[in-house]
């Protein structure tokens, strides 16, 4: 099986990384991507030398998929999982948690360890396991470098390697396009009680029964993709089960696929049965918000406000792989995550040390007339929707809407759009190139009418003397990024830029 020229380049870029003397590399690849292919290639070559391999993963569906891929590539493998038979072969796919049990009884030394979904690999359990083999090497491989608490991956790995972004997948058809859209109700998340650092799912469920979201969310489906195959993100057991009853009642096929009663094959039967139309409609917690390959879902509803935005992005992923007849893929944001956590496909400042919180400030612009959301192309007035043209003036407010419960906050979409902060201005400034973006800047701060074209030339005399700068002094071995590892390596820059 051929890579694609993007995989192919993210193989190399991590062959390079291994060559420089990183010994843990980790790499940051959209959902969708391709990461098994590309990890199993990295597989191959390491088992093609003499090497023993193991392939961590956390979910049985994952040691499928996994297994499955290298089959493809014709490679012998073993799995370490219940249910499967011993084998020697060099490379081996485990289940961390089996492994952890039998980590003593197994003589069975890799000396290159694969972790997929590295965001997981900070509990205790995976802890044990690198600790038992710490002379292998690393690498692992994530669409999301940040751990469910937002810290980062630096305590296990010593480099991020990016592939490309979510744009450029979806620019050259490796994603579907996407639509996204919100409710004209807004959940006030200011008001649900923070636990275990994220919304408690008990409080959640109940604010979105109170502010009518729950109803809102069918409704929105039938509005925007009716019987297109959707999953749908619930906050609990309980909210899935009664969200899958909801859908009925509404005329969809739907079942709650969640842990607790329903074992591995009806799992698989109801993916399948979404695949081919014998289910509209999936509602789950996280269950299948991670390495569960379903092309075909087209739509996800969101109904589970979170503060991670690697849940976020894991969620809204599985939906965004192409699949024939799949013009756009849905997101419905019925919990403000869009707004939270910005554009699925936004371009983000991914590193070691977890995401920078001044990445977390999303362009993102709600429609007032038809609450789709879009990223904001221009500093410029009005803005116009893209989905239905509806022109938007900094005065505008959204229209009240009566009879709308007690916990809902129609104020924050405003504030969202049209209240400038500090850090906004500052964001807006940095990203301006010409004269003209600095006047639309003044305009809209209303600052005098000199202050954009001293801004200007001051921003002009930086550009030049960035231009002249000397080289760079020696870099140390933790600042080490891609593109001079790549220079030192002889590898053209990827297509994608740094
Ligand atoms: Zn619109």
């Amino acid at each position: 099986m051929n890579l694609r020229p993007y995989q192919q380049e993210a193989v190399d870029n991590l062959r390079a990384a291994f060559r420089s003397a990183f010994r843990a590399p980790v790499l940051q690849l959209p959902t969708g991507g391709g990461k098994t292919i590309i990890f199993c290639h990295i597989a191959q070559s390491a088992a093609a030398k003499g090497n023993n391999v193991l392939i961590l993963v956390h979910r049985r569906e994952l040691i499928i998929q996994t297994s499955k891929a290298l089959a493809r590539l014709d490679l012998a493998h073993g799995v370490i999982a219940p249910g499967y038979k011993k084998n020697n072969a060099a490379i081996q796919v485990a289940s961390v948690q089996t492994l952890v049990r039998r980590l003593h009884l197994i003589d069975f030394y890799p000396s290159l360890i694969i972790i997929d979904e590295a965001h997981h690999a900070v509990a205790s359990t995976w802890d044990k396991i690198l600790l038992h083999y710490d002379k292998a090497k690393l690498l692992g491989v994530t669409a999301t470098p940040e751990r469910l608490d937002g810290k980062g991956l630096e305590e296990h790995f010593d480099l991020l390697v990016k592939g490309p972004t979510v744009k450029f997948l979806i620019q050259n058809s490796f994603l579907s396009n996407l639509k996204v859209y919100t409710l004209p109700i807004v959940l006030s998340r200011s008001l649900i009680k923070i636990k275990n650092k994220d919304f408690d799912p008990e409080e959640s469920a109940q604010s979105l029964e109170d502010a009518g979201i729950n109803g809102d969310a069918i409704t929105e489906y039938t509005k925007r993709c009716p019987n297109k195959p959707a999953i749908v993100f619930c906050c609990n057991i309980r909210h899935a089960k009664q969200m899958a009853d909801r859908f009925i009642k509404a005329g969809y096929k739907a079942a709650a696929l969640v842990s607790k009663g329903v074992g591995p094959l009806e799992r698989a039967q109801m993916i399948e049965d979404l695949g081919n139309g014998n289910l509209d409609v999936i509602t789950s917690i996280d269950i299948i918000s991670e390495g569960t390959d379903i092309p075909v879902v087209t739509t996800a509803i969101l109904l589970r406000p979170t503060e991670s935005l690697t849940i976020y992005l894991q969620q809204v992923g599985r939906v965004l792989r192409p699949a024939p007849d799949k013009e756009f893929a849905y997101i419905i944001d019925c919990v403000g995550n869009v707004q939270k956590h910005g554009m699925p496909q936004q371009d983000r400042d991914w590193s070691l040390e977890g995401t920078p919180k001044k990445d977390k400030s999303p362009p993102v612009f709600i429609c007032q007339s038809c609450y789709a959301a879009f990223e904001r192309e221009s500093l410029k007035w009005p803005v116009i929707c893209p989905y239905c043209g509806h022109e938007h003036w900094p005065a505008e407010k959204p229209e009240e809407e009566p009879g709308v419960a007690l916990k809902v906050d129609l104020v924050e979409v405003e504030e969202n759009e049209n209240i400038i902060t500090q850090h906004d201005r500052k964001k807006l400034i940095a990203k301006a190139t010409c004269l003209e973006d600095f006047i639309e800047i003044g305009k809209l701060m209303d600052y005098k009418p000199g202050w954009a074209h001293i801004a200007w030339k001051e921003r002009k005399a930086k550009i030049s003397q960035a231009e002249w700068k000397p080289p760079s002094k020696p870099i140390k071995y933790r600042k080490f990024n891609m593109s001079e590892i790549m220079k030192q390596a002889g590898i053209p820059e990827p297509p994608w830029g740094k």
